[in-house]
């Protein structure tokens, strides 16, 4: 391993930082980021193909550097997401959209979750193209990732549609260069409940939508428990699928009957959990214990549930030639996050794929993000020696 006290190439914090310029938070474009990749990618031979959301507003670039022989099939992925979570409300010490070196750490929003990761990628392709590759070194940049991993799936299933199969990914998120092989699900759904208003001194001619989603929400919490009381996931923290409620809104006043409510849950889910049986358990409480009650009071009452989001498991193979070499490559052994990432998207569609990137998950998505130089140097040289063992000659995973 490099030393703590390595700095990374020039090229390399000229691209963080610049990478940290772009005000990515995943409600905005991030079009001026993929055109400066895609400018620069481009300018280095790279073919590339953009997926886009509906409006065209957030692009997905996947970009192949095609060695001299030609070959497009195989190699390896370097996948990062462009997107980073809002600064809002965070007690900044200086502008996160400008990288400021302190410390010998870099700060702003993203250097860590994970423009220091896609920073060190797109530094090192001139590396890349010194280095005689058999095979191709792809570059996978997507959108929406901090919102539900929405983007990637665009630009896999591409992938799978022209058959490119490469040997092997790398997902760089932020694990301080651990080898990474497991993490749960997420299903993020909204539960709107309808009910009908009336002057609160008159509550019995009305449906209180707060009053039900309460009762829902204490259904859900009890759920929760029960998942809770059965630890089998051991190999993660905590070891059980867990259920949590982000956001409520709802009511009009405080003498109102409430005519709406609504609120955001999600479950994180072991790699072997039914979230099917999940969702079937809420409704079906609500269908059984909400719906008639509310609906005798009112009935056009209803109890409305929709998956927002949803990020399938990582469940990565510890014995795979791949996760063997990013072990041996790191000199750690593979374990397992209790965050979630595309890697799961990428090994649904057959890549052995491992999430090892700079940084540590604790400097993400808060006010100071920041990441250490040495992270950043480590990164530089697993790079360039996973892409000369996994598109050199002398790999066969
Ligand atoms: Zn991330």
């Amino acid at each position: 391993m490099v030393g703590a006290d390595q700095a990374p190439s020039d090229a390399t914090l000229d691209w963080v930082r610049r990478l940290i310029g772009f005000d990515t938070t995943s409600r905005r474009s991030n079009r001026a980021l993929i055109d400066a990749a895609a400018e620069y990618l481009g300018a280095q031979g790279c073919d590339m193909t953009l997926t886009t959301s509906d409006d065209g507003a957030k692009a997905n670039l996947f970009a192949t550097l095609v060695p001299s022989s030609g070959q497009r099939t195989g190699g390896l992925v370097l996948s990062g997401h462009t997107d980073v979570v809002p600064v809002e409300g965070q007690a900044w010490t200086s502008a996160p959209f400008t990288a400021v070196l302190r410390d010998r750490r870099l700060y702003g929003r993203g250097s860590c979750d994970m423009k220091g990761f896609l920073g060190v990628a797109l530094a090192l392709v001139p590396a890349f193209r010194g280095m005689a590759l058999k095979e191709p070194v792809h570059f996978a940049l997507s959108f929406d990732e901090e919102v539900g991993c929405i983007g990637a799936p665009l630009m896999i299933a591409d992938l799978a549609a022209r058959a490119v199969r490469p040997r092997a990914c790398i997902v760089g998120e932020p694990t301080l260069m651990q080898p990474v092989i497991g993490h749960k699900a997420i299903r993020l759904f909204r539960c709107r409940v309808q009910g009908r208003p009336a002057h609160a001194s008159l509550p019995q001619e009305g449906a209180n939508a707060i009053e039900y989603a309460a009762r829902i929400i204490v259904f859900i919490r009890g759920l929760a428990d029960s998942l809770g009381s059965k630890p089998r996931g051991h190999d993660f923290h905590p070891p059980y699928t867990t259920m949590s409620i982000g956001q409520v809104s709802g009511g009009t006043a405080a003498n109102i009957v409430a005519e709406h409510c609504e609120f955001v849950f999600e479950h994180r889910s072991l790699p072997d959990e039914d979230d099917d049986r999940i969702e079937q358990a809420i409704r079906s409480f609500v269908s059984r214990e909400i719906l008639p009650e509310m609906r005798t009071a009112y009935p056009l009452a209803d109890v409305t549930l929709e998956q927002l989001a949803t990020v399938p498991a990582f469940a990565g193979d510890a014995l795979e030639p791949f996760t063997r070499l990013v072990e041996e490559l790191t000199g750690a052994s593979a374990g397992y996050v209790s965050y979630c990432s595309e890697a799961g998207q990428f090994r649904e569609i057959g890549i052995p794929t491992v999430i090892c990137g700079p940084g540590s998950i604790e400097q993400a998505h808060r006010a100071d993000e920041w990441i250490a130089l040495g992270q950043l140097a480590a990164c530089e040289r697993f790079l360039i020696d996973a892409v000369d063992r996994v598109c050199g000659n002398a790999y066969h995973g």
